[in-house]
């Protein structure tokens, strides 16, 4: 069923808006520092590495 699939997005989404930060990102360049959530991207504050979210895959 491609429900399923469905709902487990809309999870993501409610853990990522509610703020829990249990879902921080490591750096992919630093390894070992995480990144910093911001309303649209992700920064590490060791090598300023910026990675945007994005909605789509456009
Ligand atoms: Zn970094």
């Amino acid at each position: 069923m491609p429900k399923e699939k469905n709902q487990e997005v809309w999870t993501y989404y409610k853990v990522e808006k509610s703020g829990i930060k249990k879902l921080r990102k490591e750096c992919p360049r630093c390894k070992g520092s995480f990144l910093a959530e911001h309303k649209d991207r992700r920064t590490c504050g060791k090598c300023s590495y910026t990675e945007f979210k994005t909605k789509g895959s456009r």
